[in-house]
């Protein structure tokens, strides 16, 4: 066990040292690694990345409210020598394990009455995994690892994932809605006028599932959770898992399950994980752009401001109506986000702070 004094103590010694962690993650490289089916090394997973000597301060944050209790899960990891990639796949379990919002079963469904759920998960050596379109699991986000640990493959959608998922193990687990999606779908099927969701700002009318609101028994009612962590090691990872848009197309994938748009992760730069509009983040390939971004030298939350400024360019004074939000992590630890809207959030946890961000916003 890693404790606090011995973290601490670690901790000064390696920022004393100026150890940056691009610099921590190359002095680990050496070590353990494995190849990929593009010849690039990362490490084994589940496995601790022991080298003390290059021990940094962990960071990690998620999208909206609910990323504090997520954070929580990934924080144990990252404090005892875990993987980022451990830490964000644990992470956004206890979202989708929730059951009472909309990540994971509990979430509300397609226009068909079915919850139809997307993940992805990404590494610091561009490994990563994804599912989509995938029904009856209840967590996708491990399912889109055994993707990226287990196949030749980068995605597996519908019926194959679902397959996939059960060869591995995963229970199908049955198809009945949650309370509150059976209220929400029913109020739904009374207008059940079919036309794409405005997410973020339309749900905050009252019409869906997205606007994040705290529900009588004390629960917070959130959309897509977004991770990103660094790890003591200089490591990023990033997941992302959601039951997309509610009401959608039956088929419908938005981009929380696409790597590059709703998620991205380079180790030499940073990580973006996005939420919102999931048709509009696509369009901008989003996460991969914002990493960009801070590759030509801007912090995370410039980056972050300079895909939203795209987003309104092209969307023009269609972005009104939609809220799209990016949040990133560079290499070095520092965070930042964007959005067109007010009112998006995000969960910090540090070594030094655990706390929600209100992020800056195009529109006030
Ligand atoms: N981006 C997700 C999607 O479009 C939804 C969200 O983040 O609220 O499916």
């Amino acid at each position: 066990m890693y404790n606090r004094r011995k973290f601490i103590r670690a901790t000064a010694f390696s920022l004393g040292a100026g150890l940056t962690a691009a610099q921590a993650a190359s002095a680990t490289a050496t070590s353990n690694t494995n190849t990929d089916i593009n010849g690039i090394e990362s490490k084994p997973s589940g496995q601790p990345l022991k080298n003390t000597a290059a021990i940094i301060s962990p960071v990690v944050i998620s999208t909206w409210d609910a990323g504090l209790e997520a954070n929580k899960a990934a924080w144990t990891i990252l404090t005892n020598e875990g993987r980022a990639l451990d830490a964000v796949e644990r992470g956004v379990m206890v979202t989708e394990e929730s059951l009472n919002c909309c990540v994971g079963l509990g979430a509300n469904p397609d226009r068909d009455g079915i919850v139809t759920l997307d993940a992805c998960i990404m590494d610091e050596a561009f490994n990563c995994g994804a599912v989509a379109f995938l029904e009856r699991i209840k967590h996708p986000i491990c399912v889109a690892r055994r993707v990226m640990e287990k196949t030749p493959h980068v995605m597996l959608v519908g019926e194959g994932a679902q397959q996939f998922a059960q060869a591995e193990g995963f229970t199908l687990e049955p198809k009945v809605l949650s309370k509150t999606a059976q209220a929400s779908y029913e109020e739904w099927l009374k207008r059940s006028n079919y036309r794409s969701p405005r997410i973020n700002i339309e749900n905050q009318k009252g019409h869906g599932p997205f606007a994040p609101a705290k529900l009588p028994n004390g629960e917070w009612n959130h959309d897509t959770i977004g991770m990103l962590a660094l790890d003591m090691f200089g490591h990023l990872s990033g997941s992302c898992t959601t039951s997309g848009a509610g009401f959608k197309m039956r088929g419908r994938v938005g981009d929380s399950p696409i790597i590059g748009a709703g998620l991205y992760v380079d180790n030499e730069v940073g990580a973006c994980v996005a939420t919102g509009q999931g048709e509009d983040v696509i369009r901008v390939a989003g996460a991969s752009m914002v990493v960009e971004a801070m590759r030509q030298g801007r912090s995370p939350e410039a980056a972050c401001q300079a895909l939203i400024e795209r987003v309104i360019r092209i969307k023009k004074e269609k972005a009104k109506d939609i809220q799209v939000a990016f949040l990133a992590l560079d290499n070095k630890g520092n965070t930042g986000a964007y959005a067109i809207h007010p009112g998006f959030s995000y969960a910090l946890r540090s070594a030094t702070e655990e706390k929600l961000i209100v992020a800056k916003s195009y529109f006030t």
